[in-house]
């Protein structure tokens, strides 16, 4: 059907010439062609390019400067002929470069997991109808529908477009969008400048559009270059980078200590330079927290899943840190903070109101006057207006069994159910007034409008849209009477009556004489329309969202309202959501009239924005930067990519979103629901908060280590741990116990604490404390027992007892450091979490085994130690158990008297 040398030319063919040979038509493919076409092209998927193979990932974790440490080390031990020890080191080696491997390839897979849950959809014709379908099922010959929004899905030529404009900044690096069309072009024409296709992965930003697809995965533009876009597949954030960047610092510091260390024991000790080489290598070892980055990069994968279980799935790593640090959330109203269930419950006409009942989209419900049902067909005035609202709307009720399921925007899915409890029939009238024309509805016009001719030749436009809006445009109203001189202020007064409640109001308007127009423009609707009336329909805020606003609010986070909607209406919902209680709505209208500066203390103090488009997002989100806020921007629509962009954390809806919203944002909510982002805060502020944590406890390990065989070197006594003794206790700390901190739940005042300063350090001052602190106690417990066995029982079974002291300190400690400053003797505390009790499972039986099992025992060269001498190891766990606690409780105690009464007391 193709072959290579043409289908690089398919714009310079006419559209008729390539739906030909492509042997597909305007009904699109039958659905057994395009199975039959999936089975010879393969799916629609892009090629791989950023994923790396199992090999290089493994060759990639001996690419740092620990492993290169422990291999010279192995190397010389070797040519010391020290056997056992190049053994020992060489297998660390191995085992740790393993397990960086497979927590790595872990992560890898966690994420990528989750970045398909994002897979693209598509429209195509199937068999003559519309079907949404996922892009990968697209092969040559579908038909793709396009509108504003959409990701191209693959390489298209267009068969028809209206408005259509595309910005190719993946494939040109053009970030202009570019103008389509259908017209043949040059068969030489560069991408850029073939006008009628429409490329894979590229972003249509207006107009709507139809194409026939000409490739799919690799046989597109994009799969050809390859060039993946930027996603989440890397797994380095800020904070990763920052602690690598300290980890090479540390080590660099800690070979010339190590260097010094051992100059001073060969000179000032006397020892052999072989041993006190030994000893280096030993220091050295100890003191690097080999463990750490594997740690780092299984934390935020945790994380990351974590958010996908709460509805918030994240697409570049970094946002997992950023979110932890927000300070403001700007929400969109409609569909996030409210239930977008529509339903109108009052109607204003010239001369009378009536209320609606019935909820749900079911079209049942009555229209009730003065406490009475009263019969809709005799109100002709209601029945024109119903109409109006069932014809000018594009939204269809579909009815399965008892449920009924609407496909459409909810605001018209309640106006189509309004014309159903009137008794229309939807199909019935579309087909007594088919449409014409219509200009769809924008947040930036604020109104719809719909050309429709009958069958007597008769014509008319219907329009609906913000009654500030639909009133200017008209002269007329309609009355019992007749069409009337338009009376604004008694409209103006019933749509603030409406809007006070809390209800979101439309205006609905016609214009007559319309016989002659084919099309509907802007200028058609400007003026002389005949306002028919108002309908009020009520969008209930979410519960759990406004229990999220709440936790937001004592997260110290501030939460602001954005909406199209009257600035009545946003404030009543608002006041029931806690948003705006201190301030009035600021309108798109008055943001209009201030500069960027009056706009910067404006945009702190106000909280609720009504009546806005795209377009004031964006300026808010810089106003609320300027000010040094860390801004979360929620979006839906093409045109708030922008804001989304600039904004710290930009949140796209998963459900009604674009792709072009997506593809701008950090974060995508599956649910669209405001809750989801306080829980994603939540995670963020844990994922940091078990970071800091796996640091505070592996890094005393080492520097209670480290400093075991300083003071070795400086009293000049035997060592009490050899350099492959020391590594194992790292390995069985750093992959059992640390890791379990990986999994630690949320504290529970994690809400309660204001957001983390993004400037401030990772490692606080008390945190250096603390680190320091057990580090000394881990030595002088290590030490004195190590001493005691030795004059009892002899070297061997001293090496012994270090080593489990080490390891049992840890275990303990591990209890203590799961609450960086709160108690931790608390039942909670001391059950853990499910984790950290597996993990010392595993510690004592991997302790058992090195202690007991006569192959460790020789290669360790240790002896096993007697049964009582596990109750000094369990009295010295408990006892630093207890240090650290007394520890924590006093500096809480000095940090209470410290802070201003009432205050909460900052974080260490
Ligand atoms: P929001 O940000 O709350 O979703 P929108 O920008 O969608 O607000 O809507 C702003 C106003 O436009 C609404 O208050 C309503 O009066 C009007 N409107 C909303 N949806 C439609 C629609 N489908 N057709 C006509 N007018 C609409
Ligand atoms: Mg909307």
């Amino acid at each position: 059907m193709q072959n290579n040398d043409e289908h690089r030319h398919w714009h310079a063919l006419s559209v008729q010439e390539v739906t030909r040979a492509l042997e597909s038509d305007e009904h699109g493919l039958t659905s057994e062609e395009a199975q039959a076409r999936l089975a010879q092209y393969g799916p629609n998927r892009l090629p791989d390019a950023g994923r790396r193979g199992p090999l290089r990932r493994f060759l990639s974790q001996f690419n740092n400067v620990i492993i290169y440490l422990l291999m010279v080390a192995a190397v010389i031990t070797g040519l010391l002929a020290h056997w056992l020890d190049t053994a020992v080191i060489a297998a660390v080696v191995i085992i740790n470069t393993l397990i960086g491997f497979i927590q790595e390839g872990k992560a890898e897979r966690a994420l990528e997991a989750i970045r398909h849950m994002l897979s693209p959809q598509a429209v195509v014709l199937r068999d003559g109808h519309r079907r949404q379908i996922a892009a990968t099922e697209l092969v040559p010959g579908d038909i793709v529908l396009l509108q504003s929004g959409d990701k191209v899905p693959a390489d298209l030529r267009l068969l028809r477009e209206r408005d259509l404009r595309i910005e190719e900044a993946v494939l040109t690096g053009e970030s202009e969008a570019v103008e389509k069309d259908v017209e043949a072009v040059a068969a030489d024409a560069v991408v850029g400048d073939r006008l009628n296709m429409a490329f894979s992965s590229t972003l249509v930003v207006h107009g709507v559009g139809r194409g026939v697809v000409v490739g799919t995965g690799a046989e597109t533009e994009i799969g050809r270059i390859s060039a993946m876009l930027a996603d989440i597949r890397t797994l380095q954030t800020p904070l990763t980078q920052q602690m690598a960047r300290f980890g090479h610092y540390l080590s660099a510091f800690i070979v010339v200590f190590a260097a010094l260390t051992f100059l001073f024991g060969w000179y000032a000790r006397d020892y052999a330079p072989a041993e006190m080489f030994l000893i280096a290598v030993g220091l050295a070892v100890a003191a690097i927290p080999e463990g750490l980055p594997a740690i780092m990069t299984i934390t935020l994968a945790i994380g990351v899943q974590r958010m996908a279980h709460r509805h918030a799935i994240i697409r570049r790593l970094p946002a997992v840190e950023t979110l932890g640090s927000v300070t403001v959330i700007c929400s969109d109203k409609t569909g996030t903070l409210t239930r977008n269930e529509m339903s109108v419950q009052c109607v204003a006409l010239a001369t009378r109101r009536y209320g609606v009942t019935g909820e749900g989209y079911t079209g049942v419900g009555a229209f009730v006057h003065a406490g009475a049902e009263i019969d809709p067909e005799q109100d002709a005035d209601l029945m024109e207006l119903l109409r109006a609202a069932l014809l000018c709307n594009d939204a269809r009720l579909d009815t399965h069994g008892s449920e009924v399921r609407l496909h459409g925007d909810p605001t018209e899915g309640a106006l189509l159910s309004l014309a159903l409890k009137g008794g229309y029939d939807r199909d019935e009238e579309h087909g007594r007034w088919p449409r014409v024309d219509a200009i769809p509805f924008e947040s930036q016009h604020q109104f719809m409008a719909t050309l429709h001719h009958d069958h007597e030749g008769h014509g008319v436009i219907y329009l609906k849209g913000a009654p500030e809006k639909v009133i200017a445009m008209c002269a007329l109203q309609r009355t019992p009477e007749g069409e009337a001189p338009l009376d604004a202020a008694h409209w103006h007064s019933a749509v603030d009556d409406f809007a006070s409640e809390g209800q979101r109001v439309l205006a609905i308007a016609y214009k007559r004489r319309a016989e002659h127009m084919t099309t509907v423009d802007f200028a058609d609707v400007e003026d002389e329309l005949v306002l028919l009336g108002l309908c009020g329909m009520m969008d209930p805020p979410r519960q759990e969202a406004v229990a999220a606003v709440r936790d937001c609010q004592s997260a110290g986070i501030r939460v602001k309202m954005i909406t199209g909607d009257h600035a009545l209406t946003a404030s009543a919902i608002g006041a029931r959501m806690n948003i705006g209680a201190t301030g009035t709505a600021l309108t798109g209208r008055d943001l209009e009239a201030l500069d960027d500066q009056a706009l910067e203390a404006k945009a702190q103090e106000h909280d609720v924005f009504a009546r806005t488009s795209p377009e004031h997002k964006l300026r808010l989100v810089r106003a609320l930067q300027a000010r040094g806020e860390v801004v979360a921007m929620t979006g839906d629509g093409v045109n708030d990519a922008p804001a989304l962009k600039r904004a710290n954390i930009g949140i796209a809806m998963g459900i009604k979103g674009t792709e072009v919203t997506k593809e701008a944002a950090e974060m995508v909510l599956t649910d669209d629901n405001f809750a989801s982002i306080a829980h994603a805060v939540e995670e963020g502020r844990t994922v940091y908060e078990n970071i800091r944590k796996a640091i505070l406890f592996i890094l005393p390990t080492n520097g209670g280590q480290a400093l075991v065989v300083l003071a070795a070197v400086l009293l000049g006594v035997v060592m009490p741990t050899t350099p492959a003794q020391i590594l194992w206790v790292n390995m069985v700390t750093a992959v059992t116990l640390a890791l379990a901190l990986a999994f630690e739940p949320p504290e529970s005042d994690i809400m309660r604490r204001p957001p983390r300063d993004p400037r401030a350090p990772l490692l606080s001052p008390y945190l250096i404390w603390r680190i320091g602190f057990v580090s000394v106690l881990l030595v002088a417990g290590t030490f004195s027992l190590f001493l005691w066995k030795e004059a009892t029982a002899g070297l061997e079974a001293a090496r012994a007892m270090a080593v489990n002291t080490l390891v049992m300190g840890q275990v303990f400690y591990l209890f203590s450091v799961r609450y960086v400053s709160a108690p931790s003797f608390t039942w909670e505390g001391l059950r853990g979490n499910r984790y950290v009790l597996y993990a010392v499972a595993a510690t004592v039986a991997l302790q058992l085994t090195f202690t007991y099992a006569p192959f460790m025992v020789t290669l360790f060269g240790i002896e096993p130690l007697p049964a009582e001498d596990w109750l000094l190891l369990i009295g010295f766990g408990v006892a630093v158990f207890v240090l650290v606690e007394l520890e924590k409780a006093v500096v809480r105690g000095l940090r209470a008297r410290a802070a201003p009464r009432g205050r909460r007391p900052a974080r260490g």
